[in-house]
């Protein structure tokens, strides 16, 4: 048998089936160039299920007259001049054969222009020849027409399935491009029918249109930035599991990818929340430095390969998880039993995101009820309005649930041993480590300068004290600081002391100047802003925070845990330790059984 070498056309018919098997492989192919080019609008049209019309126009860059040639031409790429250039794709694809694959196997025109150029160009190739060449009147961007596909490969064209699963086919890619270039509006015309109009928005904006309004309370947002990855999206709470897979979209630098790896470490996320053969639904962005993957092991590069792949998966698990431990914790509370309420989680104040940590000032962790006992204090205690503001008449217009002990009959907490609170809620109980709550609260509030609002208590007779030179000087300026955690404190020029006006309730003023003196000297400039911060904020909710022994009244217990689960990922404090220890009415049956 005599070997022959296959002529262009051939050859390139076979190429392309590599790249194009069936309608929906083009419609991947030229929603990727639009976004490449840079479309804020593209608009997708299809008949017959792509056999006999696939049309993508975009808003984009437009070619001139020369590359609307090349463009045809297998290996043509304006994304890629040396190998070099591989490591920093940030573009869809790069491999330059999408183009003349398509036009080896169907007939296609284009229509394209700059915005720079008059007129525009149209070049017409069917079956990998040119047909015709010239310019032509058009808007700005690039208009692939895509005609009776596989027209010249007939084996191919019968081994298309019906109409519905192709367009099924056809969807999915539409979907997986739409839906993450959220800044792009995208009209999608099947058979003179439109699908989706979709409008410029956010993910959750797009998901929504793309997925219908029942999936906006389902959405579960996950969010971790690491410098090996960014990580953002949305899972699917547990109701919304599937029987299959095809919910679960991972995105990989603006890219649909396949990832059976990853998809398993959000799959284990799910463990037990889940029925056997049910799998999440997830929509899953990551960012990361192209140089860290390789999207171009696989021709139609639906598969990416990782630098790091173990540790982002750990990452990945981790972020869910915690997303998912919020969200159950959240939906576990039962916000219409009677006697729990918390005040900060109302339908009109929408839960704070991570990881914004934004607080209620009205509500004041620990703040003591006026009937507690000051007697072991020297000083006979003068309290402080603005720190009370929870058992003052609120100023604020919107309702606001009236204190637990005004309810005498109902206790919703249950302090335990003087070191847990116990929180009934829909279908379990929770035991809430009031040490560890009150670190990780003080915590946030450092990091984010907000007032930590402890119950400060104002000396009848201010305590003298006089610091260092060096540290008089500083302490000057740290003043408004200090009284953010509860420490007043004035400088007497006459001789250069300070004077103690109101400190925290359970510290003595020795222990307090020593604080001032503390947080001074770790002051040390050399090191950046956000590390001394995170520092003083572990120093300071170690100090401070709420120790076992200590009884709380209702009205504590009521604030503190309405302040721990505005809290994003509540369930551990500072030190990473457990805050909030779960027993459902599953364990207790399994206790009992
Ligand atoms: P690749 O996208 O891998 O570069 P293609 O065959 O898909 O290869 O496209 C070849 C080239 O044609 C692209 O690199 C780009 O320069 C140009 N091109 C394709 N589609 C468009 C478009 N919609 N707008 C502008 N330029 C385009
Ligand atoms: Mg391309």
């Amino acid at each position: 048998m005599a070997i022959e070498v296959l002529d262009d056309i051939v050859a390139n018919q076979i190429a392309a089936g590599e790249v194009v098997n069936r309608p929906a492989s083009v419609v991947k192919e030229l929603l990727e160039n639009a976004m490449d080019a840079g479309a804020t609008r593209v608009q997708l049209v299809i008949r017959d299920a792509g056999k006999t019309l696939i049309q993508v126009s975009d808003n984009g860059c437009g070619m001139d007259k020369e590359d609307a040639q090349k463009c045809f031409l297998p290996h043509a790429t304006s994304k890629i001049k040396s190998s070099e250039d591989l490591l920093n794709l940030h573009t869809m694809g790069f491999r330059g054969e999408a183009l003349a694959s398509i036009a080896a196997i169907a007939q296609v025109e284009l229509k394209t222009r700059r915005e720079e150029d008059e007129t525009g160009v149209k070049v017409v190739i069917e079956g990998g020849v040119v047909k015709e060449v010239c310019e032509t009147a058009c808007s700005i961007g690039t208009c692939v027409s895509v005609k009776n596909i596989f027209f010249n490969t007939p084996a191919r064209r019968n081994f298309l399935k019906t109409e519905q699963i192709e367009n099924s086919h056809i969807n999915e890619e539409f979907v997986r491009v739409a839906m993450i270039n959220t800044e792009t509006a995208f009209s999608y015309i099947n058979n003179e029918k439109n699908v989706y109009s979709l409008t410029v928005g956010n993910a959750k904006k797009r998901i929504i249109e793309l997925f219908g309004n029942s999936i906006s309370d389902k959405l579960i947002p996950v969010s971790e930035k690491v410098d090996l990855v960014d990580i953002e999206g949305y899972v699917c709470s547990p109701e919304f599991a599937k029987k299959n897979k095809s919910w679960q979209y991972f995105f990989v630098n603006g890219r649909f990818m396949r990832n059976t790896y990853f998809a398993n470490a959000v799959d284990r996320a799910f463990a037990n929340l889940l029925p056997e053969k049910n799998y999440p639904a997830f929509f899953i962005r990551l960012s990361l430095p192209p140089q860290n993957i390789d999207v171009n092991i696989h021709p139609t590069k639906t598969e990416v390969k990782f630098l790091d792949e173990r540790v982002i998966y750990s990452i990945l698990h981790a972020s869910v998880k915690k997303s998912i431990g919020q969200y159950s914790l959240a939906s576990e509370l039962d916000f219409s039993v009677k006697t729990i309420e918390f005040p900060v989680i109302t339908s009109q104040t929408p839960i704070p995101k991570a990881p914004q940590i934004r607080f209620n000032p009205e509500f004041n962790p620990f703040d003591t009820s006026s009937e507690e006992n000051f007697s072991l204090l020297q000083e006979k205690p003068v309290v402080q309005p603005s720190l009370f503001e929870s058992d003052m008449p609120q100023q604020a217009t919107k309702p606001v649930p009236q204190p637990m002990e005004n309810r005498k009959d109902e206790k919703a907490f249950m302090q335990i041993g003087e070191k847990y609170i116990a929180v009934r809620s829909k279908n379990s109980m929770l035991l809430i480590d009031q040490s560890r709550a009150s670190q990780r609260i003080i915590h946030d509030r450092v990091l984010a300068s907000q007032s930590l609002q402890i119950f400060s208590q104002r000396l009848l007779t201010p305590q003298r004290h006089l610091f260092s030179p060096h540290i008089s000087f500083r302490l000057v300026e740290f003043l408004p600081v200090l009284k953010l955690y509860g420490i007043e404190m004035e400088y007497d020029k006459k001789d250069g002391s300070f004077l103690l006006m109101a400190k925290p309730e359970k510290q003595s003023s020795e222990e307090c100047f020593e604080l001032a003196e503390e947080l001074i000297t770790s002051n040390n400039e050399q090191i950046p802003g956000e590390e001394q911060l995170r520092k003083r904020a572990f120093m300071l909710s170690e100090k401070l925070k709420i120790q076992y022994g200590e009884s709380l009244s209702q009205n504590r217990m009521q604030t503190l845990v309405s302040q721990l689960f505005c809290l994003p990922d509540c369930m551990l404090d500072p030190k990473g330790e457990k805050i909030i220890f779960k027993l459902t009415i599953e364990d207790m049956d399994k206790f009992f059984e």
